[in-house]
């Protein structure tokens, strides 16, 4: 990261396009465990660049989920390279922190004389030389989309799919109540260009490996719910894990599933990392409770109603500290 001092307001677009038009070499980043924000966004922008005949690459710590691979562009995202890439511009997309982009993809960005930092993500704290935060968006794809038609750069198929899938697993399929009018009039446009919605949405969500089923099959067995209902959790142990050879990206949204629950007002999901650490995911039903909030208390961020956290393990002593936390946020907002 350079050394200039960060900017406490949000660059306009015309200043962001002025450093992608006046700039040749580009290396995009988005957070490890990428989701289909995180790889669209950076095939969205990624794009959209090479077709103003940029060059670009597209870095991720952890390369390409498997869940993501059918879009079109994903062969461009590659892990991190050992040595730093000689590139003027890294910009960072969907990535509340900047550790979030992993050691290796920093390094690999480490000779970048400029970075931007386009994200959602209400806890960013503008770490970029420019940095476009705007956390009433649902997703960073729709921002992405607004500065791509705002500067009128190139909209080739790869970047309109990637930000139609951007946008739809960021809201739960247009769902979640930070979808707005402009996120459905971005749809509308998408389609005009020729988005097959259909199919996309085949790709995306009737597409999941065996595996993942019997891996909703082991959490439903350690599935907890608080005597008042408020309060839903489960957890992925190491053993389920290797019995069931799981990738990373296999328990991706399965929160959904016990925050759908009549009741419940938080969902959260622990689960053992490879590392040792303890990866935990929140959803919030009610905007009194702020698990935002809650994640910052540990280090994590995120969203007002979908946060995360990663901690120190073990499980048995990082679950009760967050689920204290989360009882006070409970009580604190008389629920
Ligand atoms: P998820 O639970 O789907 O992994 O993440 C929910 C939201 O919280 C996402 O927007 C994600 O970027 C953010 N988030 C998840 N884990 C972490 C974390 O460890 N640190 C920070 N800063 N944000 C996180
Ligand atoms: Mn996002």
């Amino acid at each position: 990261m350079s050394e200039s001092h960060n900017l406490p307001q949000n660059a306009t677009f015309e200043q962001i396009g002025e450093v992608l038009r006046n700039h040749q070499s580009f290396v995009l980043i988005s957070h490890v465990r990428p989701d289909g924000d995180a790889i669209g966004s950076q095939i969205a922008l990624g794009y959209s660049l090479l077709a103003a005949g940029k060059s670009v690459r597209l870095i991720n710590e952890d390369g390409l989920p498997d869940n993501l691979a059918f879009m079109a562009g994903a062969e461009k995202i590659e892990r991190p390279p050992a040595e730093p890439l000689e590139v003027e511009v890294a910009i960072a997309l969907d990535t509340a922190a900047k550790p979030r982009m992993g050691d290796r993809a920093l390094h690999a960005a480490s000779k970048a004389k400029i970075w931007l930092n386009i994200d959602h993500h209400l806890s960013n704290p503008k770490y970029g030389d420019l940095n476009l935060i705007d956390s009433t968006s649902p997703a960073t794809g729709q921002i992405l989309y607004q500065l791509i038609t705002a500067l009128d750069l190139p909209f080739p198929a790869e970047t309109r799919d990637a930000i139609y899938v951007a946008v739809s697993t960021d809201t739960g399929s247009f769902q979640y109540s930070q979808t707005t009018a402009a996120t459905y009039e971005m749809a509308a446009d998408l389609l005009r260009r020729g988005v097959d919605v259909g199919t996309l949405n085949s790709k995306i969500y009737d597409n999941h490996p065996y595996r993942r089923v019997e891996l909703m099959r082991a959490l439903l067995n350690t599935l907890e719910r608080s005597p008042d209902g408020l309060v839903a959790h489960w957890d992925l142990r190491d053993k389920t894990r290797l019995d069931l050879a799981l990738l990373p990206e296999d328990s991706e949204g399965l929160i959904d599933i016990i925050r759908a629950i009549r009741g419940v007002q938080l969902a959260v999901f622990f689960e053992e990392l490879v590392d040792g650490k303890i990866r935990v995911s929140m959803r919030s039903k009610d905007r009194r409770v702020d698990v935002c909030k809650i994640a910052l208390e540990f280090g994590g961020g995120g969203h007002a109603l979908a946060a995360g956290i990663r901690m120190k393990g073990p499980l048995e002593e990082a679950k009760p500290l967050v689920l204290a936390a989360i009882r006070r946020h409970i009580e604190a907002a008389g629920l």
